[in-house]
C-alpha cells in the first residue's frame, strides 16, 4: 500500500517540479531581458491624509509588462530577481526612476510630494547603497526629506549591527525611514528603539480584518499607540473600505494608503491625478478605480 502510494505521488507531483523549475529558469532569463527592453515600468499608489484625503506621498510599485505572459506580479518576479542579484540592478532603476519623476512633478505642479521607494536586503547590504542614494537625489535635485525607503522587518534584522549604521548614514543625509509590512516578520520589538525609524506601515493583513475581527482593530490600535509613544509616525496599507478609513481616523492614524483611495497607477495617470486635485475623497468624487 505504501508503495502504490508513493508512486502515485511521484507520478503526479514529478512533472509539476519539473514545470515549476523549467518556469523559473525562463523566468530568470526573461528578467535579464526586461530592463534593457524597458518591459519594467513604476506605478505610483497614492499616500493620504486620513482626514484630509490631501495626497502626502506615493509608493513606487515595481510592473513588469512580460511580452507572452503579460502582467508579472511582483510577487512572483522580485524573489526571483533577489535569488539572482538582478534586483540591485532594477532596484537601483526604481530608485533613479521614482526620484527623477516625484522631482519633476513637484516642480511642474508646485508641491511637495513624498516618494516611498522598496529596498531589498541585496540593496542595504550593498556598501554602495548610501553614496548611490545621495548622488541620485542630487541628480534628481530632490529634497531627501521627500525620499522614504521602506524596509520590511526582517531586512532590519538581518545583519543588525551593520544595517544600523547604514540607517544612521541614511538619516544623516535626511532621507525617511519606514518599516513596511509591520506587525508581520518579527516577534521581538526591541529592534524599534535602537533604529532611526519614521514611520510604521502596519501591515495590510491587520487593516483587511479590522471590519471583521476584533481582534485585529485592537492590534491595530495597539500599534499605533506604539508608534506615537516612540515618536513615529503611521501609515495603514490596504485600506480597502470606508469603515476602514473611519476606524484608523478615529485611532488617529494620520496617514492610509489603500484601493479605496487608489490603485496603484502608471505616471501619467497619476499626473493626471494631482494635476485635477491634490486631494482623493472617494465618497463624494469620482475617483476611478480602474
Ligand atoms: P508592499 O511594499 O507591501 O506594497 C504594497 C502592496 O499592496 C502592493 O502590491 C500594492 O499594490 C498592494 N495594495 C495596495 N493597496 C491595497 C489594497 O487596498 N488592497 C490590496 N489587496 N492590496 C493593496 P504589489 O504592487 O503587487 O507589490 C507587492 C510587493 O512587491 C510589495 O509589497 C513589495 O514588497 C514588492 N515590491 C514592489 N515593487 C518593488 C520594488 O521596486 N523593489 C522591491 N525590492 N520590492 C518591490
Ligand atoms: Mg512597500
Ligand atoms: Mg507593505
Ligand atoms: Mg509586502
Amino acid at each position: 500500500q505504501a508503495k502504490s502510494s508513493h508512486k502515485r505521488g511521484l507520478c503526479f507531483f514529478a512533472p509539476q517540479f519539473k514545470e515549476q523549475i523549467i518556469d523559473e529558469s525562463s523566468l530568470i532569463n526573461d528578467l535579464h531581458q526586461a530592463l534593457a527592453q524597458h518591459q519594467l515600468e513604476v506605478y505610483y499608489q497614492p499616500q493620504v491624509m486620513s482626514n484630509t484625503g490631501q495626497v502626502i506621498g506615493l509608493e513606487a510599485l515595481l510592473r513588469w509588462h512580460h511580452p507572452k505572459r503579460g502582467m508579472v506580479s511582483p510577487a512572483e518576479f522580485i524573489p526571483v530577481a533577489e535569488k539572482t542579484g538582478l534586483i540591485e540592478s532594477i532596484g537601483e532603476w526604481v530608485l533613479d526612476t521614482a526620484c527623477f519623476q516625484i522631482a519633476q512633478w513637484n516642480r511642474d505642479h508646485n508641491q511637495n510630494i513624498r516618494i516611498a521607494v522598496n529596498l531589498s536586503s541585496l540593496q542595504v547590504a550593498n556598501p554602495d547603497l548610501v553614496a548611490t542614494i545621495e548622488s541620485t537625489l542630487e541628480r534628481a535635485r530632490l529634497a531627501p526629506e521627500l525620499l522614504e525607503l521602506e524596509l520590511t522587518e526582517s531586512i532590519l534584522i538581518e545583519d543588525f549591527e551593520a544595517t544600523i549604521k547604514i540607517l544612521q548614514q541614511l538619516k544623516d543625509l535626511g532621507v525617511k525611514i519606514a518599516v513596511d509590512d509591520f506587525g508581520t516578520g518579527y516577534s521581538s520589538l526591541s529592534y524599534l528603539k535602537q533604529f532611526p525609524i519614521d514611520r510604521i506601515k502596519i501591515d495590510q493583513s491587520f487593516v483587511r480584518d479590522i471590519d471583521q475581527s476584533s481582534k485585529s482593530a485592537e492590534i491595530t490600535q495597539a500599534i499605533i499607540a506604539m508608534a506615537h509613544s516612540l515618536n513615529m509616525q503611521v501609515i495603514a496599507e490596504g485600506v480597502e473600505t470606508d469603515h476602514q478609513r473611519g476606524f484608523l481616523m478615529s485611532q488617529t492614524c494620520e496617514e492610509l494608503q489603500g484601493f479605496f483611495f487608489s490603485k496603484p497607477l502608471p505616471s501619467a495617470k497619476i499626473e493626471q491625478l494631482i494635476q485635477k486635485s491634490q486631494f482623493i475623497t472617494p465618497n463624494n468624487s469620482s475617483q476611478s478605480h480602474d
